[in-house]
């Protein structure tokens, strides 16, 4: 299939959102349906967001929805005015603790993919801000550096994924994005303007290990991030088949559910091992999967399931004293399954 762009229509652009067990919010925005970005290992076409609409999808072109990921893009210009008259007459805020009441900008596509996305995400921004709403900007993408002048502000933080420094890696695993060393670059421009910043250092790749970890790590620290989310590729759903398709052979070595876990716990040690070697523990923001379940002692995933991040929203800190413990270590307590 031919790259395939278009618009759509939204009625309710403000969503609430299940996030914030991620720390990341509690209301999510999306200004699009579909990302050309098109990362292989990309979770949301295996979500309702796009299962739910696959005849929709289909009827506009879309041949598969879920294979054809990265090939189709539908904006929702209408998304800023939307907002607007949503928040104009609501009432009532869902603020979760760790969720904060942020408004995340987006999860189900990049908000600076292109310019017409900037374009809806500029102007849905301002429109949060009007009505004193935190902000938490996730992308890939460059643009949302002409956008300094709003971003800037203490109502708004700015994130990026990077998962490694390594722009060959990158080539194979989210081909049409950005590649990492234009992503720090642009991290760089954004520390210099003043922009509270965090990195997604997801989703990493299994052969990371805590060596990688460190150096990847103490690049990241130049840019002093409020926080620092972590969680390995995870090959579930149609996106193990695309990595598949993609080449990435280490695909396989994570398709079974118990070798998922060993890695996903191997990864862990290794990045709190990094984190706690370069001071860093406390920015370390874990994301542990449902599906650990039965795999790590339930305590543990109730810990960062529902952890505040370290970050700051209106002068007002959000760790309170018991959180700033140094959190329990994944392997203090015995595994359940392996
Ligand atoms: S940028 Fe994000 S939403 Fe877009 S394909 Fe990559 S992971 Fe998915």
């Amino acid at each position: 299939m031919s790259i395939l762009k278009g618009t759509e229509k939204v009625i309710n652009p403000l969503q609430q959102s299940a996030l914030n067990k991620k720390g990341l919010c509690d209301y999510v925005v999306n200004v699009a349906s579909g990302c050309l970005h098109g990362c292989t290992f990309c979770y949301v076409p295996s979500t309702p967001v796009i299962r739910a609409r696959q005849a929709q999808l289909q009827e506009k072109g879309v041949d598969n929805p879920q294979m054809d990921w990265g090939k189709y893009l539908f904006i929702r210009e209408d998304v800023p005015e939307q907002l607007e008259a949503v928040l104009s007459r609501k009432r009532t805020w869902h603020e979760t603790s760790p969720g904060r009441g942020v408004v995340l900008l987006c999860s189900g596509t990049d908000p600076y993919q292109n310019k017409q996305t900037a374009t809806v995400s500029r102007a849905a921004i301002q429109t949060l801000l009007r009505h004193n709403k935190r902000v938490r900007v996730l992308t890939r993408g460059l643009l949302w550096t002409s956008d300094l002048d709003i971003l800037a502000n203490p109502n708004v933080t700015v994130g990026m994924s990077l998962p490694y420094g390594n722009d060959d890696l990158s080539c194979q695993i989210e081909p049409q994005a950005p590649p990492p060393s234009k992503r720090y670059q642009a991290l760089l421009r954004g520390s210099k303007a003043g922009c509270r910043l965090y990195v997604a250092v997801a989703p990493t790749p299994p052969m990371m290990d805590k060596d990688d970890f460190k150096k990847h790590l103490d690049s990241l620290l130049l840019l002093n991030p409020e926080v620092i989310f972590w969680e390995p590729i995870n090959a579930r759903g149609t996106n193990g088949k695309r990595m598949l398709a993609a080449g990435l052979n280490f695909t396989k070595s994570i398709m079974e559910k118990d070798a998922w876990a060993t890695c996903f716990l191997k990864q862990w040690e290794a990045i709190e091992a990094a984190a706690e070697d370069l001071g860093c523990i406390d920015r370390l923001h874990i994301w542990p999967d449902q599906e650990l379940k039965g795999y790590v002692d339930s305590s543990i995933l109730d810990y960062w399931w529902y952890k505040p991040t370290v970050e700051k929203w209106d002068g007002i800190e959000t760790v309170d004293r018991q959180d700033r413990k140094s959190p329990p270590r994944q392997t203090q307590l015995p595994l359940l399954n392996l």
